[in-house]
């Protein structure tokens, strides 16, 4: 083993502890966060090592009551009227300057928006690696974390490892980790770090929240628990009204595949799978949906999934965990029929 090799594992050998930045918003925090606390329990416990919250925000220490009740044994809390809104320079400040003192050998963040910009910030900064939207976590036999997702336009799943470089840098995106179980009144130790930034001294402010218009009307495919979703089967837009039927008799939304976005046929916001939402509904219901992989890595961890295709040969099947072969054009209103009788 010649100096430099040696001197990379001494370094490399200097990180430990798994890492989960908590995004925050006004203080609620997103339910992605919990995920990773999940996922992040998990590789703590196959690692030994204990599992950190990284919490930065103003008014945001009951948080981490919430982190250790999701498993987090401890956080490390920065609590600043600095941080009341997202803002990449003292955020990312912040995150490597606690990186540089206490060296974690993972951490995760959220695909989400404040997510993908504060990782490759902070993977920038501290001259790491960083695997964007991976939908599953593991690790190896030498204790590297196995971060895989999808590649070459979703036609390979691609597990990447980063064994030169500390700390190991993952996003994940909403929805594709299981919500863990909570265990209130699981305790765990707040670590207080000081604020290493200024207000002075930060270049952007924010001087004006503006949300979106009809944010409030918004349908939110991701969250939904029962999901009826129509591809290019479908043919036109008017017979999605048969969907919305559907979705209405059960209490749920109507998504779609990429295809049926591209037609313009549905909303951008309503797309499942690799360049729209993950979902994790109790049902999904996928209607002249062939089931590419690129629908596919969204929405196959639904509880259960249906599948209406009149080819019995369609890939959508083989996630499906009831198939029906059939023209979607009788099966829909069919099945809406006998949904309104229960
Ligand atoms: P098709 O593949 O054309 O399937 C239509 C299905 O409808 C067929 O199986 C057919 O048998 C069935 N059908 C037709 N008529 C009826 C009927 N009357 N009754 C019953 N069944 C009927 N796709 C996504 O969905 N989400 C993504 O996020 C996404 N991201 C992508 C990213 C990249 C980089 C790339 C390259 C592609 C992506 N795609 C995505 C596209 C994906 O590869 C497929 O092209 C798309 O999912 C196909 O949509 P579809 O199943 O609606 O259409």
């Amino acid at each position: 083993m010649d100096e430099e090799e040696v001197e990379r594992r001494r370094r490399i050998a200097a990180y430990r502890g798994v890492w989960v930045f908590i995004e925050q918003n006004d203080g609620e925090a997103a339910k992605v966060s919990w995920e990773l606390t999940g996922v992040g329990r998990e590789l703590a416990d196959q690692l030994g090592v204990p599992l950190s919250a990284v919490i930065i925000g103003s008014g945001v220490e009951r948080l981490a009551d919430l982190a250790f009740s999701y498993g987090a044994d401890q956080a490390y809390l920065v609590d600043n009227t600095v941080f009341r809104q997202y803002r990449t320079e003292p955020f990312l400040e912040v995150m490597c300057r606690l990186i540089d003192k206490h060296k974690p050998e993972v951490v995760l963040m959220g695909a989400t928006g404040m997510g993908r910009d504060l990782a490759g910030a902070v993977a920038t900064r501290v001259k790491t690696g960083l695997t964007a939207d991976c939908t599953s976590l593991g690790i190896d036999g030498k204790g590297n974390l196995m971060q895989t997702r999808p590649a070459f336009g979703g036609n390979i799943m691609a597990t990447i490892m980063c064994d030169r470089f500390r700390p190991q840098m993952a996003t994940v995106r909403p929805h594709v980790m299981p919500m863990p179980q909570q265990r209130p009144g699981r305790t765990g130790t707040i670590i207080h770090e000081s604020c290493p930034i200024c207000e002075s001294s930060i270049f952007t402010r924010v001087l004006e929240v503006i949300t979106e218009k009809g944010a409030k009307d918004k349908v939110d495919v991701a969250g939904a628990e029962f999901i009826v979703s129509g591809g290019r089967g479908l043919m036109a837009k008017e017979n999605f009204a048969m969907l919305e039927e559907l979705a209405e008799e059960l209490g749920g939304v109507v998504g779609g595949s990429r295809s049926a976005v591209d037609a313009g046929w549905l909303s951008q916001d309503r797309q499942v799978g690799q360049t729209g939402k993950t979902v994790r509904p109790k049902i999904y219901i996928a209607c002249g949906i062939s089931g590419a992989i690129q629908h596919l890595v969204g929405m196959q961890d639904s509880d259960a999934i249906i599948a209406i295709n009149r080819d019995s040969d369609a890939p959508i099947f083989e996630v499906a965990t009831f198939g029906i072969v059939g023209d979607l054009f009788q099966v829909v209103p069919a099945l809406t029929a006998r949904v309104r009788e229960m």
